[in-house]
């Protein structure tokens, strides 16, 4: 009954996603990935991330936030769309 149990988990954990973090010998690490992530336990799975913004250290002028990015994106969008001139 208790092994019933144990197999099934097992089951479940062959047939979890892999974690693709890059180990030291190069290749992929393969451990099961945390549920809903990419990544295992070992290789940051649960973390949400660096800090956004001011909090993080490599912040400089806020040019590559992901407020601006997606600004500048936008703007594009626009420009691609009505910024067409007329040839001919
Ligand atoms: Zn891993």
């Amino acid at each position: 009954m208790n092994q019933d149990r144990v197999m099934a988990q097992l089951a479940n954990i062959r047939t979890a996603l892999r974690c693709g973090a890059k180990t030291r010998a190069g290749g992929p690490c393969q451990c099961p990935a945390i549920w809903g992530r990419n990544r295992c336990r070992l290789h940051g799975g649960r973390s949400t991330g660096a800090p956004k913004g001011l909090g993080n250290g490599n912040y400089k002028d806020g040019t590559f936030t992901a407020e601006a990015v997606e600004e500048r994106q936008w703007l594009r969008s626009i420009v691609r769309t009505y910024g067409k001139v007329d040839k001919g």
